[in-house]
């Protein structure tokens, strides 16, 4: 039941065979025996329940709300939700308790869909690994296949991979059978490049195309909501119901059209798939190159032109991401003073100390050096030469895809990450905020141009670890670009309806985290 798709489990409640109030039982009960994953940071039990017999009775009465009423979902815990602690992963935020819901949320709640919880991510989205969160890391499903456990050899104690970040609690839901779909934020590649690691779908809509109300912002320019489920046609269900204009969202836009179900058998011998030269990052491991080859191929036999094609100003995108998404940082930070929202210092003997230690208790080192980068980056004397600088180097960037797809390109093909997921252990030696930005070489240009994109899973790696590849469209062409989703995940075969690596021997392991902070700072 855990792993049909969202028509199956609408026409299953029509039948009789479950109702809204026992599937969301049978979620409440995974998300326990899933608890060493740390993909939750607040279970909504009560609410849920209660949520759940309120679809019952509407469901029973042959009144469903739409196709999500009885949908066990989650969300990301920078969505604010109406008396429900939103607390970021932070220290700042940590007892913090919104007045209202997101419009995203609300227009889920609105469908009937069914709360479960708040899921863990980097502090305040800024990551890729989602273990920067001060509740502590996130633990990739995949860790506990039989696969992984035998090439790995050591205990899941001390080997496990990471889920990729920020949205990683929301991506380990979805792959762990907790909840249907969740809801991610997307700013750099946050949705796309957990779910390509924990080998479940995600699409960043256009910009504009979801409204950011009540998403608690990271870069304003840049953030969309995220949409991550099971398979593509699950996305799209949930994109045609929280698509288009809000009033309280000004940058949003109109749908440009209705989205329903996608057609089975989606024709791609009329379409152009553009191979981006530049996506040949230093860092892409052999299998992934494979797996990118072999889609290609699959649409070159399938009668789609498939091209080469260069996107030139690709290189700078890295640091032009990182110079926009400081100084954003900086400015949309400036209201955590410990006056209005969240963490108060003790240590309040003047204004200003009362300022510096609340921002230094209750931010990680992450977050305290972004603000930092940012207000250097805007100080009077470098604004020109690092803001005004990476606007102009994000124009560059967003006219090479728009000439790209002027000349006749549908989509664009590239991976999604450069390799399959990271050993926590590994990803901690490291230094972790290169890695991130590293990371971030495929997913961030799309989010500097606007542009939708979506990952699919497409295979396994010889470790057991999903690979996933990206698509990225022209602005409002979401539809199209989950068709040709859809196109690939009909082929490919991807086995991530197995048990998710949530294998009977770990659900019965003990090594749980405890809900109390183990925060960088
Ligand atoms: N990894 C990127 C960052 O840390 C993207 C984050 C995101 O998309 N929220 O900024």
């Amino acid at each position: 039941m855990l792993s049909l798709t969202l028509k199956e489990v609408s026409l299953a409640f029509r039948e009789g065979k479950i109702s809204p109030t026992e599937l969301c039982k049978k979620c409440l009960n995974r998300i326990k025996k899933t608890q060493h994953l740390n993909a939750f940071i607040t279970v909504t039990e009560e609410l849920s329940l209660k949520q759940a017999q309120q679809s019952e009775i509407r469901l029973s009465q042959g009144v469903p709300k739409g196709p999500l009423d009885g949908i066990p979902f989650a969300v990301k815990d920078n969505f604010c939700t109406e008396n429900i602690k939103t607390t970021c992963a932070s220290k700042m935020l940590k007892d913090y308790t919104p007045p209202y819901n997101a419009t995203v949320v609300q227009k889920l709640l609105d469908q009937g869909a069914v709360l479960m919880g708040k899921t863990n991510m980097d502090e305040f989205a800024m990551g890729s690994g989602s273990i920067d969160g001060t509740f502590g890391p996130v633990r990739n499903p995949w860790s506990y296949t039989s696969t992984y456990r035998a090439q790995s050899g050591a205990s899941p104690d001390s080997d496990w991979v990471v889920t990729g970040g920020s949205s990683g609690g929301s991506a380990a839901a979805v792959a762990s059978l907790t909840s249907y779909l969740a809801l991610g934020s997307d700013t750099g590649g946050s949705t796309r490049n957990p779910a390509a690691l924990c080998g479940v779908v995600a699409l960043k809509p256009s910009y504009g195309l979801l409204s950011r109300h009540g998403l608690i912002p990271l870069v304003n320019s840049m953030d969309v909501p995220g949409i991550i489920a099971r398979s593509v046609n699950d996305v799209a269900t949930v994109l045609g119901v929280l698509q288009g204009l809000d009033i309280k969202d000004s940058t949003t836009v109109p749908a440009p059209a209705a989205l329903t179900d996608l057609p089975e058998d989606f024709d791609v011998r009329n379409i152009c798939v553009g191979i981006p030269k530049e996506y040949h990052a230093p860092g892409l491991s052999e299998e992934t190159l494979a797996q990118w080859s072999r889609v290609a191929d699959l649409f070159e036999r399938a009668g789609a032109r498939v091209e080469r094609v260069s996107l030139p100003h690709t290189q700078h995108s890295i640091v032009c991401y990182h110079v926009l998404c400081c100084t954003e940082v900086a400015s949309n930070m400036a209201r955590f003073d410990g006056l209005e929202y969240g963490h108060r210092s003790k240590t309040d003997i003047s204004t200003e100390v009362l300022y510096s230690s609340t921002r230094h208790e209750g931010f990680n080192d992450v977050v305290r050096g972004r603000i930092l980068s940012g207000n250097y980056f805007l100080l009077k004397q470098n604004y020109q030469h690092y803001f005004v600088k990476a606007q102009k180097v994000r124009r560059l960037i967003a006219d090479d895809f728009r000439q790209v797809f002027a000349s006749g390109v549908d989509v664009l093909l590239t991976p999604t990450t450069l390799t399959d997921a990271a050993r926590y252990h590994d990803f901690t030696q490291e230094d972790n905020r290169t890695r991130s930005a590293q990371e971030d070489v495929f997913t961030q240009p799309a989010n500097l141009a606007g542009l939708p994109a979506v990952s699919v899973p497409v295979a396994l790696s010889r470790r057991g670890l999903p690979i996933g590849l990206q698509l990225i469209g022209p602005a409002l062409e979401d539809k199209k670009l989950l068709c040709v989703a859809q196109w690939i995940e009909q082929r490919v075969d991807f086995p991530f309806m197995s048990d998710c690596g949530v294998s009977q021997e770990s659900l019965n392991h003990t090594g749980m985290f405890k809900r109390e902070e183990t925060s960088a700072v």
